[in-house]
């Protein structure tokens, strides 16, 4: 666990959030500058790099808070989401703890999220 990590500062609940879900391993909060209206991230308390660094073990733990959240989401009034999430600098990864973008969608909304294949 890295001392200046700001998610792992979130994790440690040293920074107040707001915490949308948890579960043993995992806490999702609202993100700081939302793509639309209750942008969430969800991230493992420990500290894991990127998907790559997360142990395979946490991933049906994982997809179980991802599906939580977006229920949360639809009852909310989102009619879908976008799971995004960014490994490595070059694929937009600015915080370096592993983490996963839970972005609502609702028709006619605009939201920015781009897709780098679609032309
Ligand atoms: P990345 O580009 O690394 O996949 O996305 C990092 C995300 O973390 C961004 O959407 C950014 O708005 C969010 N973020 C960065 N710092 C904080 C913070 O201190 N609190 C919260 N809630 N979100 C943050
Ligand atoms: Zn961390």
């Amino acid at each position: 666990m890295s001392e200046e990590c700001i998610f792992c500062k979130i994790a440690r609940k040293e920074i107040e959030i707001e915490v949308i879900f948890e579960s043993d391993n995992f806490v999702a909060f609202p993100d700081a500058n939302p793509c639309s209206k209750g942008h969430t991230l969800i991230i493992p308390k420990k500290h894991f790099v990127n998907y790559l660094d997360l142990p395979a073990v946490l991933g049906s733990e994982l997809l179980d808070v991802i599906k939580k959240v977006a229920e949360i989401q639809l009852r909310e009034g989102a009619e879908g989401f976008n799971i995004i999430v960014n490994n490595g600098k070059e694929a937009g990864q600015v915080v370096m703890h592993s983490h996963t973008h839970l972005i609502p969608r609702r028709k006619g909304e605009k939201a920015r999220v781009s897709f780098p294949c679609a032309n």
